[in-house]
């Protein structure tokens, strides 16, 4: 049997995803010189989850719309789904959110899960909307790291093919 070639060593971690398609294994040798085998081990699971009484959120997102939350008794309005207040206890009422807001901080991933590995790195943005007490995550896209700062004003765009995901909304810088 032949010997198994030696994995290739990259410096850049999108390189080693690449190879790792290839072949299964490289090795990725950071700043300091240290290296590090990695190997290719695909895995397959079947998750079932309920999204419970937050539900509407990802219902209004496949339909374009983002779906905050207003406490019925202080009237503070969440940018997620809430069932109650923070502030007082109350149970509360859902709200359509503007489809504009703010970029109140953001950062950029160099690593990802599954879902996002196509795309690393990203950016990530916390997201402020007039009368709103709180703020949303969510990715920030169409722009590069220079390109973006605190106050900057962004839209939300919706995933035409919706996955009931929170993936299913990302932001842009408005034009
Ligand atoms: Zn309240």
């Amino acid at each position: 049997m032949p010997a198994r070639p030696a994995p290739k060593v990259f410096t850049k971690f999108r390189e080693v995803q690449e190879e790792l398609g290839k072949s299964g294994a490289a090795i990725f040798r950071d700043a300091a010189g240290v290296e590090s085998l990695i190997i290719d081990s695909p895995y397959s699971i079947r998750y079932i989850h309920s999204y419970a009484e937050d539900t509407p959120f990802f219902l209004g997102l496949a339909q374009g719309k983002l779906m905050g939350s207003k406490c019925t008794g202080c009237g503070f309005v969440y940018a997620t789904p809430r069932g109650h207040c923070m502030e007082c206890g109350e149970p509360t009422n859902w709200l359509e959110l503007p489809k504009e807001g703010r970029v109140h901080s953001w950062t950029t991933c160099q690593f990802g899960s599954e879902a996002f590995l196509k795309d690393t790195p990203y950016n990530l943005c916390l997201v402020e909307f007039e009368g709103a007490g709180s703020l949303l995550l969510a990715r920030l896209k169409d722009c590069v790291q220079d390109d973006i700062w605190v106050g900057m004003p962004v839209v939300a765009k919706f995933d035409p093919k919706p996955k009931y995901s929170i993936t299913d909304v990302w932001f842009v810088p408005k034009k």
